[in-house]
This record gives C-alpha cells, structure tokens and sequence, in this order.
C-alpha cells in the first residue's frame, strides 16, 4: 500500500432515497418553470421532510409567514402540529410535508377548479415518488381533494383505502385552535394515525417517588455448549 494513501472512509448512501430526492428536484424545477401554474408572484413552496416517509402530510396552500421563509407549518399553526408530533413521539424530520397548492394564493382568492387541477397534477406525481404508505389529510379542503364526498366532522380519524393508498383525513390545526373539541379529536386522531404506522410511543418518564428497580438475578450456570451423552 502506498504509504501516503489515506484510509477511505465509505460513507453508506440510501440509493433508493437518493433517486427520489433527485426526482423530487427535477419535479419542483419543473412546477418552476411552469409558465401555466397560477400565483406566479409567490414563492413555490415544494415540500420537505423524509422522501422515505411512511406518512405524508398534506395541507392546503402556504400561508404569509410561509411564502416569506419558505418554510411549511411554520407559526401557530405549526406549533399545534408539531405539539401533535411530540405527542405521538413521530419526529417531524420521519414525515414529508407538503400542500395541494403550492405558492400562497392572493387574499381573499378561493382557488377555482383548473387552479387546484393545475397544482394537483405535480402533487399526483410527488406522491407517486414518495410513495407514502399514508396520506394524512389536514383540513376539508385537502380532504376533498382525494375524498370528495367526505364530510369532515364525520370522517375525520376515520382511514379510508382507495387502491393501494391509505387516507387519513384530520381536522385543520387552524380549526383546532379554533374550538377545543376540535383541538381534544385531533389529538386523538393523531393517536390513531401513530398506532396505524405501527409508531411505538415513548414511555412517559416515571414518578419521582418510584422505588429503584430491584437488583439483577444472580447470573445462572452457563448453558453446556454440548449435549451431555454420558
Ligand atoms: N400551512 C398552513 O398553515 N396551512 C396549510 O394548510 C398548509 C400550510
């Protein structure tokens, strides 16, 4: 060996979210450039989080404080939403964020059909990158948008199978800091999502006043390594 040559060190790449990432970009550069997509003064605001994620959540359109860091789920309605990950011990850095329309739309402006068509194309083929074993809905728009006769009073919480995709339909946080039912189901429809992606919740710390566990057994004989045929 050359005794000037360094030791390699090989850095192990997912090669599978590698590709998606580099999919994911070549898909966000072309909503870019796409002279048809509407809202074109915003920022587009593509999406983020784990391209590998079990569970997508997907909102509506960014908002002020959205369009200006560009950034998703940013200000209070964000907190709630970090507070439900905590609660369900999800990291958010696990999931994929993302939103049907991608660039704050001007105020005031509902978003009319061939709008939420043009931007929900590119979502039906983010999706189809990410492959996420679940769609986590928030609010009735986005729910709408993949469950259109959906009520969200009566179906939130509740999953629904089309093909091979799961949709988990969830209040809007900004409903949940509306009115506390609305803040206590979400909750609770968080609990059942983490229990439908299988996610172990962290074990609460334990009382301060708890007695210190008992001492280990003593270790036992050693199993023979052969079986004793004489
Ligand atoms: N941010 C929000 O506050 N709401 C959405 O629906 C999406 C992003």
């Amino acid at each position: 060996m050359n005794p000037d040559s360094q030791p390699t060190v090989t850095i192990q790449q997912d090669p599978i979210k590698e590709q998606k990432r580099a999919m994911l970009e070549v898909l966000r550069k072309q909503m870019v450039n796409d002279r048809t997509l509407p809202f074109k003064s915003a920022n587009l605001i593509f999406g983020e989080g784990n391209v590998n994620a079990q569970v997508m959540f997907i909102g509506e359109a960014p908002g002020f404080m959205e369009d200006q860091q560009k950034k998703l789920f940013i200000g209070k309605n964000g907190e709630v939403i970090d507070k439900m990950f905590r609660k369900i011990g999800l990291p958010r850095r696990d999931a994929y964020l993302t939103t049907v329309i991608k660039r704050i739309p001007p105020k005031d402006h509902t978003p009319t059909k061939g709008e939420v068509e043009a931007y929900g194309a590119y979502l039906t083929q983010q999706i189809a990158i990410i492959q996420p074993k679940v769609i986590a809905t928030l609010g009735s728009f986005t729910m709408n948008h993949f469950l259109p006769l959906a009520k969200i009073n009566a179906d939130h919480g509740k999953p629904q199978t089309i093909g091979d995709q799961i949709y988990f339909p969830l209040q809007h946080p900004a409903a949940a800091l509306r009115v506390e039912p609305a803040m206590r189901s979400l909750e609770m429809d968080f609990f059942a999502l983490g229990k439908l992606l299988g996610i172990q919740r962290p074990l609460p710390p334990p009382p301060a006043n708890m007695p210190p566990p008992p001492p280990p057994p003593p270790p036992k004989e050693p199993e023979p390594e052969q079986f004793k045929l004489f």
